[in-house]
């Protein structure tokens, strides 16, 4: 067995087992499971020896190959990622301060992130009523300008996943020089919570934030990179994080795929199985074929990004074909299992809204091909003028 695999097949026996029957728990609320719910099932991931199974004890990770088989397997519950420790933002975050962190930001932001003791939240969008950073980053509003050994940020920022329990922010704010990320300690006063927004999905702890950031003084040392590299930054956290985000929901849609399965082998309509009539069983098998293009997707871009390369058009193809497939899996499972689909008795509901929000977290579908759109234009003008 490869060390992925016996990794992944852990991780998936005690999703399965262990934290499955946490799915109806009443601490999984609208704006996601309480802190409470996830340090119980953190305890139990240490204890069953799988808390943050992707980053090994000498502070390497797994391959992006093998980090999908792992988070696949993490994501066959919703509660899965967050239990084990491999969910966004927190799984993101912690590959970019691997990267970027000096020794003594690791020690101060990293670790408590790797222990699972800890939640963070990044702070890049902003309000659209601002007219602020969204799917264009460059509109960015929120300011950093320099004070002696200090920086002060001021600012609003919107869809912030889980601002409201973190202790580890990482700030994107425009300094002189361009751009800039910040670490910061939460909770800060000059970080106010405005209000957590009421959106489709529920699974991160925290759920979406609009937050306030009035005077916010960072020490220069708690700058990550240097001033005007933000974007820099952004990039070796992008490909990466949306992946690992399809990697999650890939594992979801599979879970999903079952429990309509079973529904249509058990449930019988004029005389037999859902499963036989052809309406139902060719929904499945359209299932089976889209959850097959998803992982291949996965792992083709997983092996791109294990080259070392960027994979920043590879990453956009993969969202893209994966968010789209996950979503037609989901609302096949929900339509296969007839009104018990639409009810909050399995996790299938859950998952169809939780790849809704997918197609827009990470980079929007037409953003993506926009991007494309402009790389095939610039690749013709390559071999053409
Ligand atoms: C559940 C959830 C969690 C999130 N978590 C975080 C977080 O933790 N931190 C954070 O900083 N942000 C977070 N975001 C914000 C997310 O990154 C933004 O929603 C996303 O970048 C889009 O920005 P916007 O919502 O302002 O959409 P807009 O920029 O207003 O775009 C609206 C729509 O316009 C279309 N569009 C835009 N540009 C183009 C184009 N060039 N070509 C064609 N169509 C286009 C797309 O269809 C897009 O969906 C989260 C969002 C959601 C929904």
């Amino acid at each position: 067995m490869t060390r992925g695999t016996e990794i992944a097949t852990k991780v998936a026996a005690f999703v399965r087992e262990t934290v499955a029957p946490y799915e109806r728990d009443p601490r999984c609320g609208t704006h996601g499971p309480s802190d409470a719910l996830v340090q119980e099932l953190r305890g139990l991931a240490r204890a069953a020896g799988v808390l943050t199974p992707h980053i090994l004890p000498d502070g390497s990770h797994l391959t992006h190959r093998e980090t999908a088989q792992v988070l696949r397997a993490a994501g066959l519950s919703p509660l899965g990622p967050l239990a084990v420790n491999v969910m966004a933002p927190d799984e993101g975050n912690m590959y970019l301060l691997g990267k970027a962190a000096s020794p003594e930001q690791k020690a101060r932001f990293l670790d408590p992130l790797v222990s699972g003791k800890a939640r963070s939240a990044f702070f890049m969008t902003e309000p659209a009523a601002d007219g602020g950073a969204g799917s264009d980053p460059s509109m960015m509003l929120t300011t950093a300008v320099a004070d002696g050994n200090h920086w002060v940020v001021n600012g609003r920022k919107a869809f912030i996943t889980g601002a409201e329990g973190a202790r580890v922010g990482i700030v994107m704010a425009k300094a002189e020089e361009g751009a800039t990320m910040f670490l910061v300690d939460l909770p800060d006063t000059a970080i106010r919570i405005e209000r957590v927004l009421d959106t489709i999905d529920s699974s991160m702890p925290g759920g979406h934030a609009v937050v306030q950031i009035t005077d916010l003084r960072i020490p220069a040392d708690q700058m990550l990179g240097n001033p005007g590299e933000g974007f820099k930054l952004a990039q070796i956290r992008l490909a990466p994080a949306r992946l690992t985000h399809c990697m999650r929901w890939l594992g979801s849609c599979q879970r999903a795929h079952e429990i309509a399965t079973d529904y249509a082998n058990r449930r019988h309509a004029f005389g037999k199985p859902l499963i036989d009539h052809e309406g139902v069983g060719f929904m499945l098998a359209e299932n089976l074929i889209d959850l097959k293009q998803a992982e291949l997707m996965i792992d083709w871009c997983a092996d791109v990004l294990d080259t070392g390369a960027l994979g920043t058009a590879e990453s956009s193809m993969a969202k893209v074909a994966v968010s789209e497939a996950l979503m037609r899996i989901a609302d096949r499972c929900v339509q296969v299992m007839g009104g018990t689909g639409v009810t909050g008795d399995t996790i299938v509901e859950q998952v169809f809204r939780e790849v809704r929000a997918f197609r827009i977290y990470d980079g929007p579908t037409e953003v993506h091909k926009w991007s494309l759109a402009k790389k095939v234009k610039r690749d013709w003008r390559t071999t053409n003028l």
